[in-house]
């Protein structure tokens, strides 16, 4: 919510977003890659947002954060190859600079603080999230604003749910250590693993508190709104997951 400020008539807000597989596909990795910029130009002109404002994360399932600046502006915007490299998080302090990862099954996860300064965002799959990807992310948010905790707020937007996640016990281990209640196990050598709770206990371990964080608690995989890697298979069209700070200056 934009937050008026005395001092010079301006107000600076977040927005957010996670387009649906209505809008179309978003990457430039997978499927048909045809309409990805004008699917891309079409879903940020609904937020008032313009498409040369991207950034988008290279993604390659770690877990390190980069902070973007005005001089990564399009990067990733218009082809894969120039996204920033090696990074699956973001942030940023600069106003209008559009931070972007794409999801399918992987969880956006984004973060902010109250005062609307900072936004960053994550791509936050299994891989990332043994990396910690997540307290990679709060780290660098407030490596770059430093101030209390408590006031950054955690979004975790659709991804895939415990309901479907069924997981071996290899990929389980990468988890030994987080609290057993949150992940959710059948009979025989299979487990339901829950990658909300995952991202929770990470936003704990970095002390942002827990009434700090939302979910969309919508499974990407059973529900019908988003893409869904274990789903789709060859007609996967993944989702633009976005954050950027606004300031809004009154003539
Ligand atoms: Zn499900």
């Amino acid at each position: 919510m934009p937050q008026n400020n005395p001092n010079n008539h301006s107000a600076i807000g977040i927005i957010r977003g996670q387009s649906k597989l209505t809008d179309g596909n978003m990457s430039f990795a997978r499927g048909d890659i045809s309409e990805t910029v004008d699917n891309r130009r079409r879903f940020l002109r609904k937020q008032g947002l313009e498409l040369e404002n991207l950034v988008a994360a290279g993604l390659v399932h770690g877990a390190n954060c980069e902070a973007a600046d005005k001089y990564h502006r399009g990067r990733g915007a218009f082809l894969l190859k120039d996204a920033i490299p090696g990074a699956d998080a973001l942030v940023t302090t600069e106003s209008g600079l559009i931070l972007t990862v794409t999801t399918a099954d992987c969880l956006p996860v984004f973060i902010w603080s109250d005062d609307g300064m900072v936004a960053g965002i994550a791509h936050a799959g299994w891989k990332g999230l043994a990396g910690r990807v997540v307290e990679n992310l709060i780290k660098a948010a407030r490596k770059v604003h430093s101030i209390p905790l408590n006031r950054f707020h955690i979004h975790i937007g659709a991804g895939i749910g415990p309901c479907c996640y069924v997981v071996d016990k290899e990929r389980l281990k990468k988890f030994i250590g987080y609290p057993m209640c949150e992940i959710h196990w059948r009979e025989g050598e299979t487990a339901h693993l829950n990658l909300n709770a995952i991202v929770k206990v990470q936003a704990r371990r970095q002390g942002v508190p827990e009434e700090n964080v939302t979910v969309t608690d919508e499974c990407t995989c059973c529900g019908d709104n988003y893409p869904s890697y274990r789903r789709d298979g060859e007609n996967l069209k993944p989702d633009l997951a976005f954050i950027v700070k606004r300031e809004f200056t009154n003539q």
